[in-house]
């Protein structure tokens, strides 16, 4: 079987990976929730003859693995919704269910072309009867950035050689490096109750403290890395103005381009809580939910990744869909979609249609977070995006969950399972490709931890 071979049973699964997608949209579970995307997946998967294994740690993750040997190539699969995206496939903000999760992230198609890539690659290595394993890994909670996060720290990828992950995106395009590390922690202040009028001075405020420390926080800002975030909400903050508040809590997301960074700058910031707690006579604790890691960069990976870009087919829109996408279009401000389309290269149409520079993620880099970012210091890890919505229209978007319901995402779904499949023929098939990869893995890998506590 050659790649050609390969890619061809990828596009003779076309109604698999479209039903699939269209079932994952039709039912979107926001993050935590994802019982019936994942059964879905592990019913496709077993009935290729994967087994399924490694369900025990996390709810609605799983492991499904086909073959025997080395290398053993993950390939990782997301099916969570976003919660209030709800949205038909409509050119205009139409909600399914008013407040209901939609998938704005693309995530219906993310899995199902990672499941079909997988299917392909299982059936490769049942034709070929050659040494090694492909596993596709259902991955939870991806918008909570936690999923993978605890999936590594129950060992759930241990024995695997590397990982091969994708994205719906504007644009066709390899990552060799991206995503914020990211860490997200609770804080909780408690004091002591009084009447506020009555009796003031028995009262310690924990709301005070609370905003002490926001306004400790907001001064540290000028004194972090400029690339860091720092963003917060409170939760709680009392009950009534007549009662001093006893408890007060606030939920901090804390970025940057390192974890490293992002520990140091929680050191700090645990220090401003103190101080407030320290201000109001309160007691302070401090709670790590998890942190997820920023991208290990691996240019040979990246290298082998553009190249199956090349090899593979590319996202074709016809006249109806470039229709549709231009009525996305239209919906946000011809600034933001100019300047899309010129960064993309589209020339003046509504979706990238080509295939995108090498070297474009350096000036459009994955600036938000993933807890996929965790695997790649793990093991190695390349991420590729396909055209899935148009240039202009961001993820987290109502435009974007009406594309990933249409013909537009699921043509990119499939030219990323053909990508997919063609990487991991790669992987088994060149020993020189593999020994460069994990060269340049094993050069940079650092002493990781997964920042999860139970
Ligand atoms: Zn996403």
């Amino acid at each position: 079987m050659e790649k050609k071979d390969l890619h061809d049973e990828v596009k003779k699964m076309e109604p698999l990976l479209k039903s699939s997608c269209r079932t994952i949209w039709e039912n979107p579970e926001a993050g935590g929730n994802e019982k019936e995307s994942a059964e879905y997946f592990r019913r496709i998967l077993k009935d290729e003859g994967f087994k399924i294994v490694n369900e025990e740690h996390l709810e609605h993750a799983f492991c499904a693995e086909y073959g025997s040997g080395k290398p053993v190539i993950a390939i990782l699969g997301e099916y969570d919704a976003l919660p209030g995206l709800s949205q038909k496939a409509a050119d205009r903000k139409e909600p399914v269910t008013k407040g209901a999760p939609g998938h704005g992230c693309g995530h219906n198609l993310l899995g199902s072309a990672a499941a079909v890539g997988a299917i392909a690659v299982k059936r490769y290595l049942e034709t070929e009867k050659i040494s090694g394993t492909v596993r596709f890994y259902g991955c939870p909670e991806e918008e909570l950035l936690s999923g993978k996060v605890k999936m590594v720290y129950y060992h759930m990828f241990d024995g695997c050689d590397f990982a091969i992950s994708w994205h719906p995106m504007s644009a066709n395009m390899v990552y060799d490096s991206g995503y914020l590390a990211s860490a997200s922690v609770h804080f909780e202040f408690r004091g002591r109750s009084s009447h506020a009028a009555f009796a003031p001075e028995l009262g310690r405020s924990a709301l005070d403290a609370v905003e002490l420390m926001n306004v400790g926080v907001n001064y540290l800002r000028e004194h972090v890395t400029s690339k860091a975030r720092i963003h917060y909400t409170t939760d709680s903050g009392g009950f009534a103005p007549n009662i001093v508040p006893p408890f007060a809590g606030s939920w901090y997301y804390v970025r940057a381009p390192y974890i490293s960074d992002v520990k140091e700058i929680l050191e700090r910031i645990r220090k401003v809580a103190e101080g407030a707690a320290l201000m109001t006579e309160t007691e302070m604790e401090m709670k790590i939910d998890y942190g997820c890691c920023e991208m290990l960069e691996n240019h040979a990976y990246g290298d082998l990744a553009y190249q199956n870009m090349k090899e593979a087919e590319l996202p074709v829109f016809d006249e109806e869909e470039e229709a549709f996408a231009q009525r996305l279009v239209d919906t946000v401000t011809k600034a933001d979609a100019q300047k899309a389309q010129n960064l993309y290269g589209t020339e003046g149409r509504p979706m990238t249609w080509k295939l995108n520079d090498r070297n474009l993620y350096r000036v459009n880099p994955l600036s938000a977070s993933s807890d996929s970012g965790d695997v790649s210091h793990v093991m190695p890890m390349c991420v590729l995006s396909t055209s899935c919505w148009p240039a202009g229209v961001a993820p987290h978007t109502w435009q974007a969950t009406a594309a990933a319901g249409c013909s537009l995402g699921e043509k990119g779904a499939l030219s990323a399972a053909q990508v997919i499949a063609g990487i991991a023929y790669d992987l088994y098939h060149k020993p020189e490709a593999r020994e460069a990869i994990l060269k340049e893995f094993n050069e940079k890998k650092d002493d990781y931890t997964p920042m999860y506590e139970v």
